[in-house]
């Protein structure tokens, strides 16, 4: 995906993102901070766009914060998996 790809994509579905109207709430917390962690997930699970942010997040590998209600360490496991059935497939 272009990188002005990625700008339109992600403009579309974050308009419906719970997160836009969370305060307090930081979906970049540092990895130790469970009660944080927790909280942001909290949101992403009741958000309309979780899945479209998890694929967004998996998919231009982002490293940092929680995205689609899982953690950098998380989605590096759904990435190795989605890489490995696209090398089987190919
Ligand atoms: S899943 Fe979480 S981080 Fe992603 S848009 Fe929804 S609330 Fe925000």
């Amino acid at each position: 995906m272009t990188p002005e790809a990625q700008d339109i994509y992600i403009d579309n579905w974050r308009e419906a993102a719970a997160c836009l109207d969370t305060t307090g709430v930081d979906f970049f917390p540092e990895p130790s901070d469970l009660a944080a962690i927790s909280r942001a997930k909290a949101v992403c699970a009741g958000c309309p766009v979780a899945d479209d942010c998890l694929t967004w997040a998996i998919e231009t590998n982002q490293d940092d914060g929680v995205w689609g209600g899982h953690t950098p360490a998380e989605r590096r496991a759904i990435r190795r998996r989605w890489l490995e059935e696209i090398r089987r497939a190919s």
